[in-house]
């Protein structure tokens, strides 16, 4: 009888995405020379849900149903955490590399979670509230019994917000008895959400902007940023940029984007924005697709709205001198390297957006102790954290002459490799 291991199951995860990360990881195994035995049980998560969601349109007469995922990508270092998506294109290969990008992003910061993703398959701005919380409600119990504060705890990510998560979190509450505020991050501050939660991975991205901009001998001061992606990242950073002294010359959603070379007016576009939800119409600055702003003239470009947006076709054309990635996988592996090649300074995903997880934790920590942190004290502890990482990936990537990528998945590996060791096999 032939044996089916787990080696023979990678198609499974078949995903571009999937294959990315596998690479990633399989290029860093190799250069730090890491167990096999260990290399093998990472690439892989240790526990993935595949559910079906019905639910009522608001006309009452149809019934429709949606694909659910939930996968958990390392266990051993206390509960996972990471974002639920609701899109389009969201499949199991997708939610399994975003895990795995948790896992790293998680321990690059060092945070003591493993990584996790979920997502349900829909595009979200064809439900209407009412549809979206049915939906919501029905994937929450699908997966009661994988999530909650000690086991794995949720956020949002592209496509869900402190809404949604209100609604996990009620869902949750009602299923076990009583009121478990811990069981996700990102939730309004009346329900136990962290002050500054909805801000940290624009703040925290930006945060490192001082460092990045010193290392290419950059002044900060009017420093011209490029924003792609106009969303929860997207918005918080331009306008932490923009307080922050630098120019934002260029910002974009998905009707398009605008360029003004004086800078454009940021609490003009988030005010836009909030009442038409879109870019569309905003007077502040010309008119330019989201493949310009990829090639925007600027000093700093962040892509802060999906993933692949910038590839092998049009890296090329990038002509900003750093790469911050707010978004998760904007940039594939063949864009990398022509970055790099250009002498383009990337700061990865897993290290530059992780300022939104780092205040998931503070708030998973309120909510557990029931402390109430301020503000102050949250974004102070959020810039330590995002500065430290930064100072030991650059320090790693010196060591190891390689790029800030590299360093931080050796740095997220290497920590996930020892829990795994100490722990051992069980039985
Ligand atoms: N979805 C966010 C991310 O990709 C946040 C995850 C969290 O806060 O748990 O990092």
């Amino acid at each position: 009888m032939t044996e089916h291991l787990v080696e023979e199951g990678m198609r499974e995860w078949a995903s571009p995405l999937y294959s990315e990360a596998l690479s990633q990881f399989n290029r860093v195994a190799e250069l730090i020379e890491l167990d096999p035995n260990i290399a093998a049980r990472m690439r892989v998560p240790q526990r993935a849900i595949i559910v079906t969601i019905p639910y009522r349109r608001d006309d009452g007469t149809e019934v429709k149903s949606l694909f659910g995922y939930r996968v958990q990508h390392v266990l051993t270092m206390g509960p996972t955490k990471g974002g639920i998506r609701y899109a389009p294109d969201v499949n199991l290969g997708e939610v399994a590399a975003l895990a795995m990008l948790m896992t790293w992003k998680c321990a690059i910061v060092g945070l003591p979670f493993g990584g996790a993703k979920g997502g349900v398959r829909v595009d979200p701005t064809t439900l209407s509230r009412a549809e979206t919380q049915r939906v919501t409600r029905r994937y929450t119990a699908e997966i009661v019994d994988f999530i909650g504060p000690t086991k794995d705890i949720p956020a949002p990510d592209m496509g869900t917000d402190e809404q949604v998560m209100a609604w996990i979190m009620d869902t949750y509450s009602q299923q076990v008895g009583h009121t478990e505020p811990a069981v996700v991050t990102g939730k309004p501050p009346a329900l136990g959400g962290s002050v500054a939660r909805r801000e940290a991975t624009g703040r925290g991205l930006v945060s490192l902007v001082p460092a990045a901009a010193a290392q290419r001998g950059l002044s900060t001061d009017g420093i011209r940023v490029a924003v792609q992606g106009f969303g929860n990242v997207g918005r918080y950073a331009s306008l932490a940029a923009a307080q922050a002294g630098a120019k934002v010359v260029a910002i974009s959603d998905i009707s398009g984007g605008f360029y003004n070379g004086k800078g454009i007016d940021v609490m003009a576009a988030i005010d836009h924005m909030d009442r038409h939800r879109s870019l569309d119409g905003f007077a502040g600055g010309d008119r330019i697709s989201n493949a310009d702003l990829i090639g925007a003239d600027c000093d700093i470009l962040m892509p802060c709205a999906t993933g692949g947006v910038i590839t092998g076709a049009n890296a090329g054309e990038v002509k900003a001198k750093i790469v911050m990635e707010g978004a998760n996988g904007p940039t594939t592996l063949e864009a990398d390297g022509i970055l790099n090649a250009k002498g383009v300074l990337v700061v990865p995903d897993v290290l530059a957006n992780a300022g939104g997880v780092t205040v998931s934790y503070f708030e998973w920590v309120q909510d557990v102790q029931k402390y109430l942190w301020t503000e102050s004290e949250i974004v102070g502890r959020l810039r330590e954290i995002m500065s430290r990482a930064y100072e030991d990936v650059q320090s790693l990537a010196t060591k190891h002459k390689t790029d800030l990528r590299t360093a931080a998945l050796i740095r997220g590996i290497k920590r996930v490799a020892e829990a795994k060791l100490a722990r051992g096999v069980y039985p």
